[in-house]
């Protein structure tokens, strides 16, 4: 076992469930991604799902969906999205996602935790025993308002302006709680890596981000 905090990190235990957002994380964004035939895994995630069930981890996917999709995206084309997830990735056995617009302020949508909440309640495990893996800074907010932890996907150049974005979210996901940027891999198996060796959570020192994935 490596020492975390000589890499920066607060020394976490292993989270019991993972919470996964879908697109761009998971699987390939698509416009409106209401179609099972355009399903696309990114490039280890089987692998990084299939460590997470080897050590024992629960999985969850947490996902934002557009309910203005063109036509409108029904709740049957998500969950056809997510059976053809699992056939190519694995079991996920549990699926949460908002159909809500942003205008109709609902409570579901990241970065409002509703969606986190939700899906954890339905795994039975504590937000305090949860980790979000998500590209997105609303991925970063909804863990923080769910009192959960959280991995940022990202690579270095982008992650400056994505924590920027964190900073005005910041506003209603009270990032400044925690005190600034969250804990960020350069892809999906570092960040399952990251999480399942429980070196993660809190930068000690933001200026080891670039090294977190070697
Ligand atoms: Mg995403
Ligand atoms: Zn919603």
């Amino acid at each position: 076992m490596s020492a975390p905090t000589d890499r920066g990190y607060h020394h976490l235990v292993r989270p019991q469930a993972f919470l996964f957002d879908r697109d761009s994380t998971l699987v390939h964004d698509v416009p409106y991604g209401g179609n099972p035939d355009r399903v696309r895994p990114i490039p280890g995630a089987r692998r990084a799902l299939a460590a997470v069930r080897a050590a024992g981890g629960r999985i969850a996917v947490v996902t934002n969906q557009h309910g203005s999709a063109p036509g409108g995206l029904r709740p049957a084309d998500v969950v056809a999205v997510h059976a053809r997830m699992e056939r190519m990735l694995g079991p996920l056995p549990i699926l949460e996602f908002c159909p809500h617009d942003d205008v109709d302020e609902c409570t579901c949508r990241k970065p409002h935790p509703g969606l986190l909440l939700r899906a954890a309640a339905r795994l039975g495990v504590p937000p305090s025993e949860c980790v979000v893996i998500g590209d997105a800074a609303t991925d970063v907010g909804a863990a923080l308002a769910a009192g959960m932890w959280s991995i940022l996907i990202s690579a270095p150049l982008s992650s400056l302006s994505t924590i920027g974005e964190i900073g005005e979210i910041g506003e209603i996901g009270e990032i400044e709680e925690v005190g600034g940027a969250p804990c960020v891999a350069p892809d999906l198996v570092r960040a399952v890596r990251l999480a399942l060796d429980g070196e993660f959570g809190q930068p000690v020192d933001r200026g080891t981000h670039g090294s977190a994935g070697e």
